[in-house]
């Protein structure tokens, strides 16, 4: 048995040894093409967190060229550390998430290389900022192209390529693509669920859960946390333990979810089986999660109430909001609550307009609204909002809209989960989303320039048979017995 990495840089050298084992990355074999001066990039994606990551790696591995460009600073995309407010990561450690099958790229080798097995036996679950370190580490060790503090402001598809407008330290320049990704997070086609009631209150007294609200600022205040999942725990407790005076847990539910059902669907049947499930099985799917609501990690849930000043408040409905001087007055279905700070942990939602720069897909891409006409439509609204996606997660035009190349954008975030099921968002299966998308652009490339790889085939005269392997038997003289 080989021993296994005891450092970074042996673990370092283990992966590149895997990658060759595997001949990956696979030669380039597209032609290039050119658009205005330049040669397109065969795929671009928006986005380096960790669908970014994994997507760009899976579309590298197929010989493509493929560059990421993300708004944040290098090593601090995605939530981990800089929004996030958990302590560890609810999923299991062994989950093998952007690994793409790769035993080495795991989040246990990364681990193991620097820790040992000891260590990794007696870890729990996986500390938050640990997980961002493992990603910077992913990032590194496969030499990805990531552009950071590059903004995309605009996506315009142009039939058959792609122009994305990036906004950064030197200005604003105009990349080419043949194919766009957006891997653009969990909020990635919106932004924050907020109730309506938020327009009357001064934006200096309240946060959703996914803002950088300064936490310290809340020492010795009163704070409300609107909601019951894992992000009001998080925020609760990062409020409690920065010193608040109290805090109050106003949920709505009489109680709160106890049951993870999606856990029952994590397998290798759903992620291979979903896409093709029938519209009414996937409606029926999805609203039954909706319903039933992911329940807090229990140890995010015992981080709050270990403080005697936290209190859950349950079948507290909120129904509306003012401010009276530096105060909020909450009216909730259980009395009134006076408070100095409001953090609505509420969740995404789809919402266009809150992405100016998505403003040409969101006017020209079918979501599911078009797709279904289901008798419990009105209560699951945001569902009906997201995108009806094709097989490679590729956007397809709304009826009477022009298909002017908006389906060379492909939609690599967790909104796709009606059309694909949950594997472009959560760590399970984002290896497999990765590696699904990565096979469809190349096989719509490939078909793309099927002229150009037919002649390389005719023209292709490399022989590998010289003539002289052999020799010839002379003429028969007569029929062989
Ligand atoms: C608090 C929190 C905890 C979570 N914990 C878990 C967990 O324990 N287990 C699990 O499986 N899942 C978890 N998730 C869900 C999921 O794994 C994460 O949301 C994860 O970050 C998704 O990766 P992503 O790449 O899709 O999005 P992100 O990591 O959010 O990355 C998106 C990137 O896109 C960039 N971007 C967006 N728009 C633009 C633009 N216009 N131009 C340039 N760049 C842009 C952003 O800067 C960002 O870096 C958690 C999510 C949150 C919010």
């Amino acid at each position: 048995m080989t021993a296994s990495p005891a450092n970074l840089a042996e673990l370092n050298a283990c992966v590149a040894r895997d990658l060759s084992y595997l001949t990956l990355p696979a030669n380039r074999w597209l032609p290039d093409i050119e658009k205005a001066g330049e040669v397109l990039l065969d795929t671009a994606v928006i986005g380096g967190g960790m669908a970014g990551l994994t997507v760009t790696a899976a579309l590298g591995h197929m010989g493509l060229r493929v560059t990421a460009f993300d708004e944040r600073p290098q090593g601090f995309e995605g939530p981990w550390a800089t929004t996030a407010r958990m302590e560890t990561l609810r999923s299991p450690k062994t989950l093998t998430g952007p690994a793409l099958g790769i035993p080495s790229l795991t989040f246990r080798a990364w681990f193991e290389a620097q820790f040992g097995p000891e260590d990794w036996a007696r870890l729990d679950k996986i500390p938050r900022l640990q997980w961002m370190d493992y990603l910077r580490w992913y990032r590194q060790v496969l030499g990805l192209d990531i552009r950071n503090g590059q903004r995309v402001s605009d996506i315009r598809p142009m039939g058959d390529h792609v122009e994305l407008q990036i906004e950064g330290p030197d200005g604003t320049q105009v990349r080419r693509a043949r194919r766009v990704v957006l891997a653009t997070g969990r909020d990635g086609l919106g932004g924050p669920s907020l109730p309506p009631l938020v327009d009357g209150l001064p934006r200096h007294l309240w946060a959703h859960s996914s803002d950088r609200n300064d936490y310290a600022a809340l020492a010795g205040k009163r704070v409300a946390v609107i909601g019951a999942g894992a992000s009001a725990m998080d925020s609760a407790g990062t409020a409690l333990e920065a010193g608040a005076a109290r805090v109050d847990l106003l949920i709505r539910r009489a109680d709160i979810p106890r049951v993870n059902r999606g856990m029952a669907m994590g397998n290798p049947g759903s992620v291979y089986g979903m896409r093709d499930l029938s519209d009414d099985w996937k409606w029926r799917i999805q609203t039954s999660l909706a319903e039933a609501q992911v329940p807090p990690p229990r140890a995010s849930v015992l981080r709050v109430s270990r403080h005697a000043n936290a209190q859950f408040h349950l079948g507290c409905a909120l129904v509306s909001a003012r401010a009276e001087g530096e105060e909020v007055v909450l009216e909730t279905s259980k009395g009134a609550y006076r408070v100095d700070f409001v953090i609505f942990a509420t969740g995404f939602k789809v919402d266009w307009a809150a992405r100016p720069f998505l403003a040409r897909i969101a006017r020209d891409a079918r979501t599911w609204a078009e797709r279904i006409e289901p008798r419990n439509a009105r209560d699951h609204a945001g569902l009906l909002g997201l995108p009806d996606l094709g097989p490679a997660f590729e956007f397809l035009p709304r009826a009477g809209a022009p298909d002017a190349g908006i389906s060379r954008v492909h939609c690599f975030c967790y909104p796709a989960v009606m059309s694909q099921g949950n594997i472009s968002g959560d760590i399970p299966a984002i290896s497999d989303g990765a590696r699904r998308l990565a096979r469809g652009i190349a096989g719509a490339l490939w078909r793309e320039d099927i002229d150009h790889h037919y002649q390389r085939m005719m023209t292709h005269n490399i022989p590998e048979v010289f003539g002289d392997e052999w020799t010839a038997a002379p003429h028969p003289q007569g029929v062989l017995a």
